[in-house]
């Protein structure tokens, strides 16, 4: 399984500076994928907070002005993250869904559900994981790359991921990202990579069923990837010898509650024509993500070519996707061919796992 992202960047070697070619250093973000997608936060879904975003020091002292009490979890060089609460719960600072530091959150909570990836330039994508973003900004890829198009109600998200860019981003951004650096593809290759990509779009074979299990919630709550459910809030997945356990979590950090154990399928589900656009929609928007191609070179690189490494990433991540539908459809009581909504629930319970730290924290 590739390395989930949310556990972080690798530090450079002791003494290796990491610094952003100049040509890269004062350059805006590049924002084509978020266009055509509106956004409305949801309100009682609070799932960007089950985290531990990355605070700066000026940060940290605004926050502990308004919270004295608050805790941090010191990370390497520097980096500090506000604490979470226990058993996967919310950030500390999460009170019935509302930040009681609003105001003055940090820069991560800020430009949510923006996510910045930074290669060969920086370029801004969007966490499909949020219930606030609605699915026909998606749909327009069913074909391949559509028109530019403005996206909706991003305008302050968009904003302070730009800030945060131009204010720390030489430095502070390259950190964030180093994992994922050390691509060797020239522009022309990438670009090739990208045609070949759209013209045979990888899909999922029998054969890659039943897809990776989810990791175990022995190894800590907070692991788990985790969605919002309307019917549930927030739900992780975790491995059992039963199939997944689906778990409720709670804001709090009580105790989560089983919600049921549902077996992923062994041969990849039936699709209604709509559902089967949403996932091409879903794999033709991954492989222009630059975090998509960026992810083989993770941990030392591909072992053979670079466009089998990518397809091979794409077909786990629809795998996943379909695998992660079903299974939520089957715990709402329904066992049909996958229509939009279903592969909606699948990509939202999977895409910010393969995001490179969506918000500089665990998890989101
Ligand atoms: S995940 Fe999205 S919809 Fe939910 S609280 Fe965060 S921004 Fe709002
Ligand atoms: S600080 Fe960020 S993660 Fe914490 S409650 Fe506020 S918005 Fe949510």
């Amino acid at each position: 399984m590739r390395v989930c992202p949310a556990q972080g960047p690798s530090p450079p070697p002791p003494g290796e500076e990491l610094r952003l070619p100049p040509a890269l250093a004062l350059s805006r973000l590049d924002g084509a994928l978020l266009g055509g997608f509106r956004f409305q936060c949801r309100p009682g879904c609070g799932l960007c907070c089950f985290a531990e975003p990355a605070v700066t020091s000026e940060e940290r002292q605004r926050l502990v002005q308004i919270e004295p009490d608050l805790e941090f979890v010191e990370g390497e060089r520097g980096w500090a993250f506000l604490a979470a609460r226990p058993n996967g719960g919310a950030c500390e600072l999460l009170s019935e869904n509302r930040c009681r530091a609003h105001g003055g959150r940090p820069t991560p909570c800020q430009q949510f559900p923006v996510t910045v990836h930074v290669s060969d330039r920086a370029q801004a994508s969007l966490v499909l994981s949020c219930p606030g973003l609605d699915p026909s900004g998606l749909l327009r890829w069913s074909a391949g790359p559509p028109t530019a198009q403005a996206p909706v109600g991003l305008a302050a998200e968009l904003a302070a991921a730009e800030a945060e860019w131009v204010r720390s981003g030489t430095e502070r951004e390259l950190d964030r990202h180093a994992v994922k650096r050390g691509r060797s593809l020239s522009a022309a290759g990438v670009t090739g990579l990208r045609a070949a990509l759209h013209r045979e779009l990888p899909w999922p074979e029998p054969t890659d069923f039943p897809s990776e299990d989810p990791p175990d919630a022995e190894d800590g709550f907070e692991e788990l990837p985790i969605t919002f459910v309307g019917a549930h809030g927030r739900v992780a997945f975790g491995s059992h010898p039963g199939g997944w356990m689906l778990l409720a979590i709670s804001e709090a950090g009580d105790e989560p509650k089983t919600l049921g154990v549902v077996p992923p399928p062994t041969s990849p589900p039936p699709l209604t024509t709509a559902g089967e656009q949403l996932v091409r929609a879903y794999l033709h928007y991954l492989v222009e993500r630059d975090d998509a191609i960026d992810g083989v070179f993770a941990q030392g690189g591909p072992e053979g070519p670079v466009t089998d490494a990518v397809a091979a990433d794409l077909v786990r991540t629809a795998a996943t996707v379909l695998s992660r539908a079903s299974v939520l459809q089957r715990l709402d009581g329904r066992e049909e061919p996958l229509d939009a909504a279903d592969i909606w629930d699948g990509i939202r319970a999977t895409d910010a796992e393969w995001l490179d730290r969506p918000t500089t924290g665990r998890r989101f």
